[in-house]
């Protein structure tokens, strides 16, 4: 290394993605000409709906193509909080909403804004890779709980108590989750606000991106709709990427206190600046727009998620059928400590996904990237057509391993 290649301290703090391996050898195979199915991506199969991509080309030639306001123009905030309304009876003014350049940009926003050396997080494991790691960049501590598959991978009431200390400053709360797919109900959600409210210092991120992908009737509620006490200290996250099939469009939004959107306003101004202008005007289209869309697509969701639990569960793979999102998060165990048909030993749930991928050209997400090892997470957001083949090869790869 020379002189002038010096990193930041900071980024000794974070780790390299644990999918990096899979998702490189992944792409290796591919570029080599290898039929690989990837079932490792984390957004739709579908299309941004048409009327979206009018409403930004039209704000393109309307000539909106100029800085906004830093934090979201006048007109997405008030589509916002018209949504907030709507969806969740909760009651946010302009003044409360950020919209920063995706939803992980929010939780980036929220969290340098309002965390210093020495505070904890509280995250609920299995989670989102970025949460632990978006925290350290702050410079704060993850306080990753582990849930099991017996508690549906959900935190209770017990765990959340025992997790609080006086320097926890965040619970982050994601529902439904990536990559379980579990979702709190509105009981479960009371509960742990019943424990919050003893402890007035601890804010909560609620990480609601996947709000709209349930399934089976599952009532999607959010914290703060279900504990009015605990408003004044969520900030309620969502975003278009998901519902919308948005996830290059960079948008992601939030309700919260002043204090907190305001910090987060000015942290942006000296960064990012604000989300691309014509995303915003597709972003107002989104909110406001039809929304039947959502439901046919969640059918077609649905049917592909039943088909691989029932597969994975037939090969023994165990697990549970998720009430949202689009992974299935799946126990491996039973294959752990064998030797695959190629006469490589599985040790762990990576050497399970580098495996499958190389003998078999599935690329799957190995758990330990969501702190929960001995689990894997399938994505089923492609067609059913390659779910069908992907779990030929991945029941023939479990029978192969003695
Ligand atoms: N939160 C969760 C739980 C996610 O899964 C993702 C994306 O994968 C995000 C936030 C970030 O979304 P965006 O693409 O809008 O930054």
């Amino acid at each position: 290394m020379t002189n002038f290649e010096k990193l930041s301290d900071n980024l000794s703090r974070i780790a390299p993605s644990a999918t990096t391996v899979v998702t490189q050898k992944a792409r290796d195979l591919k570029a080599a000409g290898e039929d690989v199915i990837s079932l490792s991506v984390g957004e739709s199969d579908f299309d941004t709906p048409e009327h979206i991509i009018r409403a930004a080309i039209e704000a393109l030639k309307q000539g909106k193509t100029r800085y906004t306001t830093i934090d979201g123009t006048p007109e997405l905030k008030a589509a916002i909080c018209r949504k907030f309304k709507r969806e969740n009876s909760l009651n946010y003014s302009p003044a409360q909403i950020n919209v920063s350049p995706g939803g992980k940009a929010v939780i980036y926003n929220a969290l340098s804004a309002s965390l210093n050396v020495g505070d904890e997080v509280i995250i609920p494991a299995p989670c989102w890779v970025s949460y632990p790691e978006i925290v350290k960049l702050c410079g704060a501590k993850p306080v990753t709980i582990t849930c099991d598959m017996q508690s549906g991978f959900k935190l209770t009431p017990e765990q959340l108590s025992a997790a609080i200390t006086p320097r926890t400053r965040w619970l982050i709360l994601n529902s439904p989750s990536n990559p379980t797919g579990a979702a709190y109900s509105q009981a479960e959600l009371r509960a742990l606000a019943d424990v919050l409210i003893h402890h007035p210092r601890v804010m909560i991120l609620t990480d609601d991106i996947y709000e709209h992908l349930v399934y089976d009737d599952f009532a999607f509620t959010t914290l703060a709709e279900v504990s009015p006490e605990l408003y004044d200290r969520t900030l309620t996250m969502n975003g278009v990427s998901k519902t919308y099939a948005m996830t290059g469009w960079r948008i992601g939004y939030a309700g919260g206190p002043e204090w907190l959107i305001s910090a987060m306003a000015k942290i942006m101004g000296q960064s990012t600046g604000n989300p691309a202008s014509f995303s915003q005007y597709g972003a107002i289209a989104a909110l406001d727009g039809p929304q039947d869309f959502i439901q046919s697509r969640n059918i077609d969701f649905r049917k592909r998620r039943d088909f691989v639990v029932k597969n994975l569960n037939a090969a023994g793979l165990v697990c549970k059928i998720p009430v949202g999102a689009f992974y299935v998060f799946a126990s491996c165990a039973s294959v752990i400590g064998k030797r695959s048909a190629g006469g490589a030993l599985i040790k762990t749930d990576l050497d399970f996904c580098e495996h499958l991928l190389s003998e078999s050209l599935v690329a799957l997400v190995p758990g330990i990237a969501f702190h929960s090892p001995s689990f894997f997470r399938l994505s089923y957001a492609t067609s059913l057509a390659q779910l069908e083949q992907a779990c030929t090869r991945i029941a023939a790869f479990c029978n192969g391993c003695h």
